[in-house]
C-alpha cells in the first residue's frame, strides 16, 4: 500500500468534497422517479421538474423543497452535508470522538441552522429528529439513538461518515470503532453500525492508496460484521457486474439499501463522474445515495478525480475543503476559513 501523503490527502479531501457534491448533485432528483422509468410517468407536476434531458449530469439545484418555496440554488446541499460538517467540526475541535459534543452540534444544526447552507436546517430525517428530540442537552452523557431495527435503520449515519476515516487515517481499528459510535448517537441498530463499519473500511483503504480495481475484493476482508444483509454485501465480488439498474433500489432510505446502491454505482463504473451520474439518476433518495457514492468514489479517485466544474459550483467549497485538510492533518480549527455562520446565504 502506498504511503504517499500527497496522494492520501487528495483522497481524504476527495471523500469529503465527494460527499457534498453527491448531495448537491442528487438533491434535484430527490423523490423523483429514476431516469429509466420516465416513460411510465404521467404526472404533470413531476414532469415540470424534469428540466434536464432524461439524465442529469450537472449540478442544477431545485429538488423537492421547491414546491414548499425553498428553491435550492445550484451547488447548495442538504442535511447530509450539514451533518457531515458537524462530525468534522466535532473531531477537529475535540481532537477525538466526543458523543456529547457531536450531539450538541447536531442539535445546533437542527435548532438554529449551524452548518446548514441556509439559515435553518431542512430535510431533517425522521430517525435523527427523534434522537435529537430525546437528547438532553444539559446532560449529554451517553446519547442513545433509536434502537428499533424495523424503524431506526435509516441511512442517516452513512451520509455523514467520511470525516471519521479521514481523521483516523492512520488507525483503521479506531476509525471503525468511532464510525460505529457516531452512528449509535442517532441510529443504534446493528444494520447501521455494521453499515458504517463497512463503509469506513472501504473509505480508509481508499484514502490509504487502494486502487479502484481492488475495491470489490477488499469488501470481504472487512471483519466483525454481524448483520446478515450487510455481510452479504461483502460476499461474491462478481455480483456487482451482474446487477442491473432495475435490481437497485434507493427507497426506502434504509441503510443496507442505500449502501448497496452506492456500492453498485462505484463498483460498476471507472470514474468519479460516472459513479455519481449513475447514483443520482436512480432517483428516490438520490441526495443521500449521491452523498454515500461521492464519499466512497472520492476516497479512491481523489480530489483530482472530481470534475472541476462540480467543485466550482459547490457552495462553501472552500470551507468544506478547509475542514477536510484540518481533519486529515489534525490541524487546529481555523475560524477564518471554516466558519459557515459568517457567510450565511440569506433566506430567499
Ligand atoms: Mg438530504
Amino acid at each position: 500500500m502506498e504511503k504517499n501523503n500527497k496522494l492520501r490527502e487528495s483522497r481524504a479531501v476527495g471523500a469529503i468534497l465527494g460527499g457534498a457534491i453527491g448531495d448537491a448533485l442528487g438533491v434535484t432528483n430527490e423523490i423523483f422517479p429514476r431516469a429509466d422509468s420516465l416513460d411510465a410517468i404521467h404526472n404533470d407536476v413531476l414532469l415540470q421538474r424534469l428540466h434536464f434531458d432524461g439524465v442529469q449530469t450537472e449540478i442544477v439545484g431545485g429538488g423537492p423543497w421547491t414546491d414548499a418555496g425553498l428553491f435550492l440554488e445550484p451547488g447548495e446541499w442538504t442535511d447530509d452535508t450539514a451533518m457531515m460538517l458537524c462530525v468534522a467540526d466535532s473531531l477537529i475541535v475535540k481532537s477525538d470522538f466526543d458523543a456529547g459534543d457531536l450531539m450538541s452540534r447536531f442539535f445546533d444544526w437542527y435548532e438554529r441552522g449551524y452548518n446548514s447552507c441556509r439559515a435553518h436546517a431542512f430535510g431533517v430525517g425522521r430517525v435523527v429528529k427523534r434522537a435529537l428530540e430525546n437528547f438532553d442537552r444539559a446532560n449529554p452523557g451517553n446519547p442513545a439513538g433509536g434502537s428499533d431495527p424495523a424503524r431506526d435503520a435509516g441511512n442517516g449515519s452513512l451520509m455523514r461518515l467520511a470525516p471519521v476515516p479521514v481523521f483516523y487515517n492512520e488507525d483503521l481499528e479506531r476509525a471503525i470503532s468511532v464510525a460505529r459510535a457516531q452512528s449509535a448517537c442517532t441510529h443504534h441498530v446493528d444494520e447501521c453500525l455494521d453499515g458504517c463499519a463497512l463503509m469506513t473500511f472501504l473509505l480508509w483503504n481508499g484514502i490509504n492508496g487502494s486502487k479502484r480495481e481492488e475495491a470489490g475484493g477488499l469488501l470481504n476482508r472487512c471483519s466483525g460484521l454481524s448483520h446478515p444483509a450487510i455481510r452479504e454485501l461483502t460476499e461474491h465480488a462478481d455480483r456487482w457486474e451482474r446487477l442491473h439498474s432495475a435490481d437497485i433500489r434507493t427507497l426506502p432510505g434504509r441503510c443496507v439499501i442505500s449502501l448497496e446502491a452506492a456500492l453498485w454505482c462505484f463498483l460498476t463504473t471507472e470514474s468519479f463522474e460516472d459513479a455519481l451520474v449513475r447514483a443520482v439518476n436512480l432517483g428516490g433518495d438520490s441526495d443521500t445515495v449521491g452523498s454515500i457514492t461521492g464519499q466512497i468514489a472520492g476516497s479512491f479517485y481523489g480530489r483530482e478525480g472530481i470534475p472541476e466544474r462540480w467543485i466550482r459550483t459547490l457552495k462553501f467549497r472552500d470551507e468544506i475543503e478547509a475542514r477536510a485538510v484540518a481533519l486529515f492533518q489534525h490541524g487546529p480549527w481555523d475560524g477564518e476559513s471554516m466558519d459557515l455562520d459568517r457567510r450565511k446565504i440569506p433566506e430567499a
